[in-house]
């Protein structure tokens, strides 16, 4: 595998397998790697002929009384993981090259990213569209899988993508979760004892909007006040549970397209997660973490 910090390089890696026909997939994160990654990996592996796998905790998309400084690293650790899943390219750019300066243009989200994550983290998906579109441009990838977990980010980065002409695919993947149900996050290292326990009420309360979505409620009113009174557990702060399409709109009647996504605070802990209803929690796929 090869270690990549420098932007230039990294490029220069890129358009040479491209040359040669071969097709580049791309895995963008921060690091801190789980096998929700490295399933995001094991899907690029499918579709591309080779694989690249930044690691970049960028500052840009964090808040000023967010968790930058605390955000878990542990670049040995991800090093072995995306060797042993046969990533070929890790790139690893430092904030000083990714951010020479303070970036003056930034890539403006729109409406897609008022609501839900956009109100409770303002600017945050500025910063991950910027993050974005910097390293399609550097990693020049021909296709990039994203992951479901972040279903307001996803939606964002396709958009981001058709909208300004990138001229890659974006693939979307499922979440992976833990056997009890629990969306695997980097975050997830934070939980511990009580809160982990506590972490289930969010997807309990996504297993029951639902059931109560199977058993013929269709109003999304019902729907998300009986998704809220799962999500009201102790040591749970519910910050909301919505119903939405893929433009993040509210919707008046649900349906298997509908998207509940929720976010809550669990001891110190932000956590989201969400699901397409006509999918179900029960069809991602669950692994001992
Ligand atoms: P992050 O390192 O948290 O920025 O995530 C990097 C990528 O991995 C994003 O596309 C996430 O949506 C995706 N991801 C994170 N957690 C999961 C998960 N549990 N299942 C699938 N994809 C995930």
């Amino acid at each position: 595998m090869h270690e990549l910090p420098s932007l230039k390089e990294m490029r220069a890696w890129s358009r040479a397998e491209r040359a040669r026909g071969r097709r580049v997939g791309f895995v963008p994160t921060m690091g801190f790697l789980h096998e929700g990654h490295l399933r995001l990996v094991d899907r690029t592996k499918e579709r591309a002929d080779r694989v690249v796998v930044s690691i970049f905790v960028n500052p840009l998309q964090f808040g000023p009384a967010e968790d930058l400084a605390q955000y878990p690293r542990d670049l040995e650790r991800d090093r072995q993981l995306a060797g042993e899943r046969g990533v070929d390219c890790l790139f690893v750019p430092d904030t000083a090259a990714m951010y020479p300066a303070e970036p003056l243009v930034r890539v403006s989200p729109g409406p897609m990213a008022d609501p839900l994550e956009g109100a409770a983290r303002p600017g945050h998906f500025a910063g991950v569209l910027t993050v974005i579109a910097k390293l399609f441009h550097i990693v020049e990838p021909d296709i990039a899988v994203v992951g479901r977990k972040d279903f307001q980010q996803a939606m964002l980065v396709r958009r981001l993508a058709a909208d300004l002409d990138f001229g890659l695919e974006i693939d979307v993947a499922p979440t992976v979760r833990e056997l009890d149900g629990l969306a695997l996050s980097s975050r997830n290292a934070y939980l511990k004892g009580d809160d982990r326990r506590a972490a289930l009420a969010l997807s309990r309360a996504l297993r029951a909007v639902e059931q109560a979505w199977r058993g013929g409620e269709a109003d999304p009113g019902p729907l998300a006040r009986r998704g809220l009174e799962v999500l009201r557990a102790p040591g749970v702060a519910p910050e909301y549970l919505a119903l939405v399409d893929e433009q993040m709109r509210s919707v008046a009647r649900v349906d298997a397209r509908t998207v509940v996504l929720v976010a809550a605070k669990v001891g110190k802990t932000r956590l989201i997660d969400n699901v397409v209803l006509g999918e179900g929690v029960a069809a991602d796929p669950a692994v001992r973490a």
